[in-house]
């Protein structure tokens, strides 16, 4: 069982919803945490148990990169946006620097998610 985070940006969300739902099987299997509103819609379209952290504007990004520093998270999925600008972008590097630092295996987009669960489907 892995710890995995799931954060998406606004005009992503609709993408991390049919996603999860689509690997409903692989995903209530491991245990969840999610940037706050990311993580209701989920809860709210999948019935799965996830750990809400805050939104990400608010802090919720910081908090999912405080569970990395602490080598709580093993794997996040975060499909950013990369064409809208996002106030709390210096939060997004920092989260990504992290996890670049403790080698958390991290998938921005939706191609490098499916191989992301390939391999945990192994
Ligand atoms: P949200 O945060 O799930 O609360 O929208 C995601 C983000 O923008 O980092």
């Amino acid at each position: 069982m892995m710890k995995i985070a799931l954060i998406a940006h606004d005009k992503k969300k609709p993408e991390m919803i049919s996603f999860v739902k689509e690997h409903l099987n692989i995903f209530k299997t491991h245990e969840l945490y999610a940037t706050g509103t990311t993580g209701a819609l989920l809860v709210e379209h999948t019935g799965l148990n996830i750990h809400l952290k805050k939104s990400g504007p608010l802090g919720g990004d910081q908090e999912i990169g405080s569970m990395v520093a602490n080598q709580l998270i093993d794997m996040i999925i975060f499909f950013r946006d990369p064409l809208t600008a996002q106030p709390h972008e210096p939060d997004v590097s920092a989260l990504l620097r992290l996890s670049d630092h403790y080698e958390i295996p991290l998938a921005t987009n939706i191609s490098t998610a499916k191989l992301f669960i390939a391999a945990l489907e192994i």
